[in-house]
């Protein structure tokens, strides 16, 4: 039998809730939509927002901003990155990555990636002597956590300053300790296709009392700095607030009230990602031509999106997979393209930064596909859409 076309759409998420959107019309009815725009006593919804997330990340600090991007490039700058200073980085990330590293002022070095996508910790080694970086922005890219114990050794015995991008895993974790709390801090991004939906948005956490203070004023506090939810003592200002430049960066109230509702559905909607990657994983992993990443026992992931490679694929059959997929309505996206496409790109198109040669993670990125599971997806969908890539990598 002829297998049926997947009709779904691969970009469609769920809608706001109607709580969410009954605290965004009480915001808008107030008119107060800055979050320092507040009553006396009034503590805003960003404030708010700042002391929840704090809360679920349980983290000391907590900031609200603009978007995730925006959260690593200030927290860089907060970290104390001179111009012109080296970031070691994932060469398997989203263009946002990199850019935040040069928006900081920083210049990225790549490091090379496995075949379970992330990081390769014997290239970090070598990379963190060759290039003498103090700075790790490590990107769990598409949710894979590296072996956090290894990492950490790596990171304490070099006196490394780590920073994650957490932008694929809010509500991850490795053993019992979430996703983000490992290094000096972490940044979250709300927009529409990450684990929050705000549209545009970032979420910065710490436990480094100056640290944060300083990506407060970055952020562009002006002096309403005690207006925060989740910051430190006013009296760590007092040191830092006149030489840290304003670079505004805020979130406002109408975003922060659509998030608040969200975050209490957030280890919910986990469950439901995790049932709805493991119904396509298990039908891909039955799959000879198809390799999936392994995940550790120590990982607790969030399955919003999956990947797998097809080793050794030429150029032009992963072409022929990519359309053959899209006929049949699956919207895959393939790293391995010379030519960036859509949101996907890789370190080959980025000419801002200095070549760097990454044989071990091209490899891997020429056979690489990438889609995306939206939580509009039903189980079924999801066994649909397997059954179709499974079809297609037989064809190929
Ligand atoms: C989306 C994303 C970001 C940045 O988030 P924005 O809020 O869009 O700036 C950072 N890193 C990764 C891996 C991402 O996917």
């Amino acid at each position: 039998m002829k297998i049926q076309p997947f009709t779904g759409s691969f970009t469609q998420q769920e809608a706001i809730s109607d709580t969410a959107i009954a605290a965004a019309v009480d915001v808008l009815r107030t008119g107060r939509l800055h979050r320092y725009n507040t009553h006396i006593d009034e503590v805003s919804y960003t404030a708010q927002l700042e002391r929840e997330y704090a809360d679920y990340q349980q983290s000391t600090y907590c900031l609200a901003c603009a978007s995730g991007g925006y959260a690593m490039s200030i927290a860089l700058q907060a970290a104390g990155l001179e111009p012109g200073e080296t970031v070691l980085t994932n060469s398997f990330t989203l263009a946002p990555v990199p850019g935040s590293i040069v928006n900081a002022g920083g210049l990225p070095v790549f490091v090379e990636i496995t075949h379970d996508l992330v990081l390769d910790l014997e290239d970090l080694t070598e990379k963190i002597t060759s290039s003498r970086a103090r700075f790790l922005l490590l990107s769990h890219m598409r949710g894979h956590l590296v072996d956090m114990d290894r990492l950490m050794d790596i990171v304490v015995s070099n006196d490394l300053i780590l920073i994650e991008d957490c932008a694929h895993t809010m509500g991850a974790k490795w053993k019992k300790q979430k996703s983000g709390n490992f290094g000096l801090a972490s940044c979250f991004s709300t927009q529409t296709y990450k684990h929050l939906n705000s549209g545009e948005g970032g979420l910065l956490t710490s436990d480094d009392a100056e640290f944060m203070a300083r990506a407060i004023m970055l952020s562009g506090s002006y002096m309403l700095y005690d207006r925060h939810g989740a910051a430190p003592a006013r009296e760590t200002f007092n040191y830092i607030r006149l030489d840290t430049p304003n670079c505004s960066g805020r979130m406002d109230n109408l975003r922060a009230a659509i998030l608040r509702p969200q975050l209490t559905e957030l280890e919910t909607n986990i469950k439901r990602w995790n049932e709805r990657y493991r119904a396509i994983e298990q039908r891909l992993a039955n799959c000879d031509a198809i390799r999936v990443p392994v995940r550790p026992p120590n990982e607790y992931y969030v399955g919003s999106s999956i990947q797998f490679l097809i080793m050794g694929i030429s150029a032009s059959s992963a072409r022929d997979f990519l359309n053959a997929n899209k006929q049949l309505g699956v919207e895959l996206k393939w790293f391995g393209d010379d030519e960036p496409v859509a949101f996907t790109s890789n370190h080959k198109s980025w000419l801002y930064i200095n070549k760097q040669s990454l044989p071990k993670t091209d490899a891997i990125l020429s056979g690489l596909f990438d889609m995306r599971i939206p939580l509009t997806f039903s189980l079924a969908d999801c066994e649909h859409i397997a059954k179709i890539i499974v079809e297609c990598a037989h064809q190929k």
